[in-house]
C-alpha cells in the first residue's frame, strides 16, 4: 500500500533548470569557463551546484579549490534568488496534485538544489507548509545518482510520520533524470518519470511515464505500489 510519496523538485514542480543554467552562465562566462544549454542538458543536469561547478572547472582542465568552489555556490544562490524574484510558474498540475496528497500521505522532496533555492518558490506556490520533510543539497555530501539522499529522506520521512509504514516499497518517488531515477532506484523506491528534461527513452527503469503530473492524482500514485 502506499504510504509516502518523494518529489524531485526541479524539472518536476518547476522549471527551474534554464533559471540555474543562467544563473551558472552568469558565474562561469567571465571565468571563460561558460557553456551551452545543450552542454547543460548533457552533461550538467541532475547535478547538485557543488558538482556541476567541479565539472565545469575539471572538463577544462583549470583546478579548483574549496574555498573557490563555496564561493561559487554561495553567489550563484544569490544570482538565482535575483532571478527567481521575478517570479516563477510551477508546472501544469504540480500545485494541485501535492496539495492533493498533502495531509493525507507524508510527502517530501528529495532534491540536489539548495533549501534556500527551494523555500522562496515553494513560498510563491503557497506550499511551504505541504511538505512533512525536505533533504536537500544542505543535507547529503554526494548528489544524485547516488541513493544517499533518497535514502536520508526514506529516514527523515518515517521519523516525521511514525507509524505510517514508511519504507522504500511502500512510497513512490517522481523524477525528471536519468539520475535522478538511479538515485530513487538505488534506495529500492520505484519512480513515475515524468517527461519534462527528457525524451521517454531516457526514463528506462521507471514504472510509469507521463507528461504531465495533470495526468496524475493520488489515486492513480496508491494503484502502482
Ligand atoms: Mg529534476
Amino acid at each position: 500500500m502506499l504510504a509516502g510519496v518523494i518529489f524531485d523538485f526541479d524539472g518536476v514542480i518547476v522549471d527551474t533548470e534554464p533559471l540555474h543554467y543562467r544563473a551558472f552562465q552568469t558565474l562561469l562566462e567571465p571565468l571563460g569557463l561558460g557553456y551551452g544549454w545543450d552542454s547543460y542538458v548533457a552533461d550538467y543536469l541532475g547535478f547538485d551546484d557543488r558538482d556541476a561547478f567541479r565539472e565545469a572547472f575539471r572538463s577544462r582542465g583549470v583546478p579548483l579549490k574549496e574555498p573557490e568552489l563555496a564561493a561559487l555556490i554561495q553567489r550563484k544562490g544569490e544570482v538565482f534568488l535575483e532571478i527567481i524574484a521575478a517570479g516563477v510558474k510551477p508546472y501544469p498540475g504540480a500545485v494541485e496534485l501535492i496539495s492533493g496528497i498533502s495531509g493525507r500521505l507524508p510527502l517530501a522532496i528529495c532534491s540536489g538544489a539548495l533549501r534556500s533555492d527551494i523555500l522562496p518558490i515553494l513560498e510563491q506556490f503557497a506550499l511551504e507548509s505541504a511538505f512533512d520533510i525536505i533533504v536537500t543539497a544542505d543535507d547529503v555530501s554526494v548528489s544524485k545518482p547516488d541513493p544517499a539522499c533518497y535514502r536520508l529522506t526514506l529516514e527523515r520521512l518515517a521519523a516525521a510520520c511514525p507509524g505510517k509504514g514508511i519504507a522504500p516499497e511502500s512510497c513512490i518517488v517522481i523524477e525528471d533524470t536519468p539520475g535522478g531515477i538511479a538515485a530513487a532506484l538505488g534506495a529500492g523506491i520505484a519512480v513515475v518519470g515524468i517527461t519534462t528534461s527528457y525524451p521517454a527513452e531516457r526514463l528506462a527503469g521507471t514504472i510509469r511515464i507521463v507528461a504531465s503530473l495533470s495526468e496524475l492524482t493520488l489515486d492513480d500514485l496508491s494503484l502502482l505500489v
